[in-house]
């Protein structure tokens, strides 16, 4: 690969996209738009990663190394400088290509009466919620003849995750919902496992940029629970796709100051209730007011609205939720 062809991938993944991609998150900018933050590539506990997004050039004062998206690439997961293309040219081709399935399922959803009756029977019966979220559908047929015409290789798509070894369409009989980098799919048939992601990371969280802004912010675990709270009227809602948050999800909540409501799983098993007991500790003891909501045993925010709770009867519960 000649020099002209590196640079030209360079230009086209800017450094702090690339970061970002890869769960990183300022801590906090200084002079001349540079950013500090932990550093992705040791045990850091102080911001001690230096990113220029102008220079697109990295430095950590803790592990002594720094330089381009191309060195950043190799550090990151361990591989030669070839390798390193590789890996940024794949990365560079997938945006487009999930823009294009999730245009696909998209056009597929009305199109089933199997997954409008998922939607209703999970509650969502607004087309501006399967708008506002892009809410598409796997037939399980086409994917795979409707991308190779749009160009893109048998080879790419298994690489992506999108098409399993056999050929099948991997979200097969699945509500399909775009995330970044990223594609979340709903089992609509209790045979298969619920879950579905692509292999990359799970990114930051859901819609963040719509709801950062917002002084009170309510955090839920599961896409079908964002869904039925936006329907409501709460658009101050966003989720971390799991009761799990990875770091830059934590870091988004604690970057301004706003209240955060956990509207976690009230399960049998408890383990909602914990994990929104544990991050409401974390958060406070970064200065971020947090409250639990008191859902009913046994529900979630989904099956709350499902069973007929209204935004009223939701708005009380926010009004009750203790620290
Ligand atoms: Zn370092």
């Amino acid at each position: 690969m000649n020099r002209m062809a590196l640079d030209e991938l360079k230009q086209q993944i800017p450094l702090l996209d690339y970061l970002h991609a890869h769960d990183w998150q300022a801590a906090r900018s200084i002079r001349g738009g540079r950013l500090m933050g932990l550093c992705p590539l040791h045990t850091d506990h102080k911001p001690s990663f230096l990113v220029d997004p102008a220079r697109n050039l990295f430095y950590c004062y803790g592990c002594a190394r720094g330089g381009d998206v191309i060195r950043f690439a190799e550090l990151y997961h361990q591989v030669k400088f070839p390798q390193a293309v590789v890996l940024l040219r794949e990365w560079c081709g997938v945006t487009p290509l999930l823009e294009e399935v999730t245009n696909f399922y998209r056009m597929q959803l009305s199109r089933h009466r199997e997954a409008v009756a998922y939607l209703e029977q999970r509650g969502l019966h607004e087309p501006e919620v399967v708008e506002h979220m892009r809410i598409g559908y796997a037939p399980g047929r086409c994917l795979r003849a409707w991308l190779n015409q749009l160009g893109y290789p048998p080879s790419t798509l298994r690489q992506a995750g999108l098409v399993a070894t056999s050929g099948c369409d991997a979200y097969s009989h699945r509500i399909v919902f775009p995330l970044e980098g990223n594609l979340y799919g709903r089992s609509i048939l209790d045979s298969a496992a619920p879950h579905r992601f692509l292999p990359a990371g799970k990114g930051g969280l859901y819609a963040w940029e719509q709801v950062r802004r917002s002084p009170e912010i309510i955090l839920v675990e599961g896409l079908f629970d964002y869904a039925v709270l936006w329907q409501a009227g709460f658009h101050n809602v966003t989720c971390s796709l799991g009761n799990h948050l990875n770091a830059r999800q934590f870091l988004q909540l604690c970057d301004g100051s706003r209240r955060v409501y956990l509207a976690f799983d009230a399960d049998a098993n408890g383990s909602g209730q914990s994990a929104a007991q544990q991050i409401s500790r974390r958060l406070w003891s970064q200065g971020v007011s947090a409250r639990r909501v008191p859902l009913p045993d046994g529900q979630d925010p989904n099956s709350f609205f499902v069973r007929g709770g209204n935004a009223q009867q939701f708005q009380l519960l926010l009004e009750t939720a203790l620290p």
